[in-house]
Order: C-alpha cells, then sequence, then structure tokens
C-alpha cells in the first residue's frame, strides 16, 4: 500500500479559542526566591542575586527602582541595603526541575518558555480536574508546597493575553481574562505590555502621545505603519486587538505533508489525471497555509498497474505557501514522468510537501485576516473555511469530484 509519510510526525496543538483555557505560569523573581528560601535570614529583605549584573532581585528590592539586567553598582545606589548573592545555578536548575515536574502534572499541554516559566494549555480537563481557575489555584497552591516558590499565574484564551496577565498578577497572583472582557483588561495597560515593544518602539509611541494599549488600536494600522514601518505596525495592531493565533507548542513539528487519490485500473487521459494532481495541490497548499507553514520541496508519488512505484521531486530557491508555487512544481514532475505513466498505466497519485518550515513571523499575529489579503489563495482559504472544503472547486474536477479526504491531522 501506498504510505504517505504525514502521519510521521505528529504532536498536539491547540488553537487560540473563546475559552479561557491557555495558562502562563511564571515565576516570580525566580533566581531571588530561591535564594530567600533557602536562607531564611533573607526573607522579606532586599536581595540581589548576580555578581556585576544582577540576575535576579527580590521584590523587596524591585521596590527601590531596581531591575534586571541592572549593573550591582547602580543597583546598590538605588537599594542601598540590599544583600548582594551570588548566583548558584544548581540549585536553580533542580528548582526548576521540580516546578516543571508540578506542571506536567496538571497537563500534558506544556510549553515551556525559558527555566522559569510556561504556557499549559487545561482546555479538555474540565471533567478530570476542573476549570481552569481551580486548576491555577491549585497549581500555584501545589508549587508553594512542594517546591516552597511563589507562582503567578495568567488565564487567558491566547498565550499573548495568558502572558500579560501573568504580569499583571505579579507577585504572587492569579489574574483571568475573561472570555468578551480582553479588551477592557487590555486597554488601559502601557503599550511596553505588547511583546515587540522595547524601548526604542515605546518612545517612538510615546513621542506620538501613545502610551496606553488601547490608544495604539484605536490609531489604526495606517497611522501606525507611519510611525513604526509596516511589519511592527501590523505585529502590534493585531496584539492591541487581543488578536494571538499561537498554539501551545509541546514538541516538535511535522516535517512534511501529504494527499493522495487512487484512480483504479483504467487508463485515464493526461489532462485527467493532471487535473486530480491540481485538486491535491489545491488541497495541500490550503493546510499549509492554515498551518502557518511552508514548504520547500514537492514531491510527486506515482503507482503504476503492476505495483511498481516511482517517486520524483523538486526543491525550490525558495520556500513557498502559494498554490500556484506548488503547482508548477508538481505539474514539472509529472511532464518529466508522462513516459512512464504512458508506458505502465496509473493508478495512484501522490503528493507531499516536505522541508517545511514556519511561515515566518509577519504571520504569527493574524488569525483574523487572511494572511496573504487580495490573493486567490486566501480567497479561497477563506470561502472553504466558510462554507466547507467542498465549496470551491477547479472546474476540471468538477464532474469527478475531489476524491474522498484523506482525514487531516493537524499540521
Ligand atoms: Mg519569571
Amino acid at each position: 500500500m501506498f504510505v504517505s509519510d504525514s502521519a510521521a510526525v505528529r504532536r498536539p496543538r491547540i488553537q487560540s479559542r473563546a475559552e479561557a483555557t491557555i495558562l502562563h505560569a511564571d515565576l516570580d523573581s525566580f533566581y531571588a526566591s530561591v535564594e530567600q528560601r533557602d536562607q531564611r535570614w533573607l526573607r522579606g529583605k532586599p536581595v540581589l542575586v548576580g555578581g556585576g549584573v544582577v540576575l535576579a532581585a527580590s521584590y523587596e528590592a524591585k521596590a527601590f527602582g531596581v531591575r534586571t539586567p541592572m549593573n550591582v553598582g547602580q543597583a546598590l545606589r538605588l537599594c542601598p541595603h540590599a544583600v548582594v548573592v551570588p548566583p548558584r545555578m544548581s540549585a536553580y536548575a533542580a528548582a526548576s526541575e521540580a516546578v516543571f515536574a508540578v506542571f506536567h502534572d496538571t497537563t500534558p499541554l506544556v510549553e515551556g518558555i525559558s527555566i522559569d516559566e510556561a504556557f499549559l494549555d487545561v482546555g479538555g480537563l474540565r471533567r478530570i480536574s476542573g476549570e481552569p481557575v481551580e486548576i491555577a489555584h491549585r497549581l500555584r497552591a501545589e508549587i508553594a508546597t512542594k517546591v516552597g516558590l511563589p507562582i503567578s499565574v495568567g488565564i487567558a484564551g491566547t498565550k499573548f493575553l495568558a502572558k500579560v496577565a501573568s504580569a499583571d498578577a505579579k507577585p504572587d497572583g492569579l489574574r483571568l481574562v475573561e472570555p468578551g472582557r480582553e479588551l477592557d483588561f487590555l486597554h488601559p495597560l502601557p503599550v511596553q505590555r505588547l511583546w515587540g515593544v522595547g524601548k526604542v518602539t515605546a518612545a517612538a509611541l510615546h513621542a506620538n502621545g501613545i502610551t496606553r494599549i488601547g490608544q495604539l488600536a484605536e490609531l489604526g494600522e495606517p497611522h501606525l505603519r507611519a510611525i513604526l514601518g509596516p511589519a511592527a505596525a501590523r505585529h502590534l495592531f493585531a496584539l492591541a486587538w487581543a488578536r494571538d493565533p499561537r498554539r501551545v507548542e509541546t514538541g516538535r513539528r511535522r516535517r512534511s505533508i501529504g494527499a493522495q487519490r487512487a484512480l483504479g485500473r483504467r487508463g485515464r487521459a493526461p489532462e485527467e489525471i493532471a487535473a486530480y494532481l491540481d485538486g491535491l495541490t489545491d488541497r495541500l497548499g490550503r493546510r499549509l497555509r492554515a498551518a502557518d507553514r511552508s514548504c520547500r520541496t514537492v514531491v510527486l508519488r506515482l503507482r503504476f498497474d503492476d505495483f511498481s512505484r516511482a517517486t520524483r521531486s523538486h526543491t525550490l530557491l525558495e520556500a513557498t505557501d502559494a498554490t500556484a508555487s506548488i503547482r508548477h512544481a508538481a505539474r514539472l514532475l509529472l511532464d518529466t514522468a508522462q513516459p512512464l505513466v504512458t508506458e505502465r498505466g496509473l493508478t495512484l497519485i501522490g503528493l507531499s510537501l516536505t522541508n517545511l518550515d514556519d511561515a515566518g513571523p509577519r504571520q504569527l499575529t493574524l488569525p483574523l485576516e487572511p494572511r496573504a489579503e487580495n490573493t486567490l489563495d486566501a480567497t479561497l482559504d477563506d470561502l472553504r473555511r466558510r462554507f466547507g472544503s467542498t465549496a470551491v472547486t477547479r472546474a476540471a474536477l468538477l464532474k469527478t469530484g475531489e476524491g474522498l479526504s484523506v482525514p487531516l491531522l493537524p499540521d
């Protein structure tokens, strides 16, 4: 049997959703908290962990304006009575491991961001573990008793909002962004809370009188583009309206996707075969774009009447997610294989897209608008999303149909 390699690498991926089921859990002043946990006398005192540079500051020190990274001399000028402690990396690694063990006990969908923070998807755990808020309460309590560290948790329908919420909850707090109240939560916050707003961008925004996220949202993308350029404007405008489609990512992403179509044993005219190939191309192009991926290599797989097989592949100069480019490559491969097809008779045609890559940062934050606006691909994708995958088909396939769809695994 013809086996597509598309099922080879699979991982659970969960999209942003209307319910608030994504937790962002972030330990508070991690290194400093470990030091206060292990050395009683440091509790309640301003603590700086570091040597030349402050790696972590306890909340008692942060209250004096100490930030990380900042050099220790400067920090001590702000907070002269702070205790400076050298870092103990092995203690932090052990604490991190214990915290992640609690994360993994909470849900199988854990996406570690760094040594002290992770996203957890708790959607689908309601019946076993309860509401996300209860799960988050329990998570914080467990980390306090088992590891002895304070952790803040944000809960929202998207990763971005969950992260903003955990920052808002600090120190040692819990913050839920209720579905439908996202903008009420987001818009009063300072623009620095948006991912991608560093010192330079913040200064440019402030120079234009924009200090709150709501102001940025109201400004509109064209005006924002004039201040920050197209890429940043697009990214920040989407975030300001709480659009963030990223899923909790737990492992390796699949490296190829494929589809195939059995043709039976009666002979098929070359243009009929080409039309089937186009149908496969359309379907895979759509899946590629829906998953925010691009491909470099197009692989044509053929099975013949005598059960022999052939594979032809073509690697593109540039990664693409455009149906037209994929189709061009697929058609070239079919043309090359035509003598073989004529000679042996084709019973199955398959197409795989491999060398998959993320489509690029430009796509990260655009769930509500088609990624390549005004292109045929985006229009067709949108029609199919709204009206079903059979809503639009190629004229050449109208009579035969695209064939039975292979069940789609998440890409
Ligand atoms: Mg942290």
